[in-house]
């Protein structure tokens, strides 16, 4: 791997493509448009179309760069005519446009994929799982931008990948991925690729076998090199159980609590130990600006892929020590008469939650409920005895929240709103409790997105 210099220096324009053909794109969102101004740039025949309503300022950045568009409608025969078609990571499989295309055998890639084939030189750290992805990507831009790296953060916060790409290209891509993302990769190659664990989700968009979700987010390494690095976790039982079903070429950085290893890095005795290339780093855990054992993995996946990409250790320590911590992600709200509250409205599963919780020293009013994408409370049992005194439910349909914890929480209550949620936590609260909304479900039933109810809760919390 180039060091950091060396990175700087990488070429910074992406290359032609020699191979510019038609490109039809479905799908006009950040991942949509971005693709189509790099396509455009890169010479492609580009044509958008998206089924739905295209927003404003998407219609607008298309318009600005010639590039042509339909809305709330598909035509076939400006589709069906592509040599390649890039579909958004919202469309899937069985659309039935989409099955068209494909029984036509016209080349599905993702929008990473494109911007992977006009990225030059420059390198990539890839980041998928099913939870931890955009703290990740955030670490390991803090850590790589602090130790002097030309680098850009893209996926989910900033740009998409292709437009990062078209529009200010850099020496190093920290770009967070989604399954979906992945399957349509073909020639998609990170430098480094960290998995950050593997859980249940998103099933309904693998015909509901876990199998397929967990090939999915293994695609990550399909193109690696002997020269590359995968970073993974150890202690992740779905990743660590399935890791050999596949041809890893790569050299392997695995992550871990439970033992000491020689590359990679591990936790033991509140030390975190870095491994690499024969060098070592250590950092004592108390000192990692994000708490809670999640956002120990995290940390640890941050620090192996940035020294992999050859960061100098200290700026990996400084870095790890000021990262700020992500709004909406165990997010410290306020404290009112002695009672903490913290917005986790991004967990928006079983498993998230169960790391918000694991985190907490006191006692904890825990804000749960939403859309449930087909929930095991079970495995929040054990936290939830030993750690929470009330729960309040959030949601259209609290039924399974009341079956799963009715017999070991005596305080239960429904709520409707955000206000009406933070009034009864409140409300149940002494000094020295916390109060945590970490939902464990999607947000659609009562807000548009977990943004807005991340922000609604933090609104009732300075309201009270
Ligand atoms: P993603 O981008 O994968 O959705 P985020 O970094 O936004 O992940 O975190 C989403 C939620 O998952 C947060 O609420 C956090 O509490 C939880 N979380 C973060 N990192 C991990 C991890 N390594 N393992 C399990 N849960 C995590």
């Amino acid at each position: 791997m180039s060091n950091a210099d060396e990175l700087q220096r990488a070429v910074k324009s992406p290359g032609a493509s020699g191979e510019a053909g038609r490109l039809v794109i479905l799908g006009a969102g950040e991942s949509g448009v971005g693709a189509a101004i790099l396509a455009k740039q890169q010479g492609y025949d580009v044509f958008v179309s998206d089924g739905g309503a295209i927003k404003e300022n998407f219609k607008q950045e298309m318009l600005q760069h010639d590039i042509l568009f339909e809305e709330s409608n598909h035509t076939e025969q400006s589709i069906l005519n592509a040599d390649e078609v890039m579909k958004s990571p919202g469309i899937p499989e069985k659309n039935e446009l989409v099955k068209k295309i494909r029984a036509k055998g016209i080349r599905v890639i993702s929008e990473i994929e494109l911007a992977y084939r006009h990225k030059g030189n420059s390198k990539v750290i890839a980041i998928t799982g099913t939870n931890g992805k955009t703290t990740t990507t955030s670490l390991i831009y803090h850590i790589c931008s602090t130790g002097g790296a030309d680098c850009a953060m893209v996926g989910n916060i900033g740009f998409s990948f292709a437009k990062q790409v078209a529009l200010a290209p850099k020496a190093l891509y920290v770009v967070e991925v989604s399954s979906f993302q992945l399957d349509d990769i073909q020639d998609f190659r990170p430098d480094v690729a960290v998995l950050t664990n593997i859980t249940e989700d998103h099933l309904d968009r693998y015909e509901y076998r876990m199998q397929n979700y967990i090939d999915s987010k293994f695609r990550i390494t399909m193109n690696q090199a002997a020269d590359d690095v995968f970073i993974y976790c150890m202690d992740d039982e779905i990743t660590n159980n399935n890791i050999h079903r596949y041809p890893i070429k790569s050299q392997l950085y695995p992550i871990t609590m439970s033992k000491q290893l020689p590359n990679g890095a591990y936790i033991s005795n509140a030390e975190m130990h870095l491994k690499w290339k024969g060098e070592e780093m250590q950092m004592s855990i108390n000192d990692f600006a994000l708490k809670g054992k999640h956002n120990q993995y995290n940390s640890m996946a941050a620090g192996a892929a940035s020294v992999a990409v050859d960061i100098k250790k200290e700026h990996v320590r400084e870095s790890l020590q000021t990262f700020q911590s992500l709004e909406h992600r165990m997010e410290p709200v306020a404290t009112i008469r002695g009672i903490e509250f913290i917005n986790d409205s991004k967990a928006t599963n079983v498993n998230s939650t169960w790391f918000a919780l694991e985190s907490m020293t006191k006692p904890t009013i825990l804000i749960l409920g939403g859309v449930d994408k087909g929930n095991d409370y079970s495995i929040l049992m054990e936290l939830v005895k030993e750690k929470v005194k009330a729960i309040v439910c959030m949601g259209t349909d609290n039924r399974k929240i009341h079956e799963a914890f009715g017999s070991v929480v005596s305080l239960m209550v429904n709520t409707a709103t955000a206000a009406e949620a933070v009034q009864a936590a409140f409300h149940f609260g002494a000094k020295d409790d916390v109060v945590l909304l970490s939902p464990a479900c999607a947000s659609f039933d009562l807000f548009k997105n977990y943004e807005d109810r991340g922000n609604q809760f933090k609104k009732a919390v300075k309201d009270l």
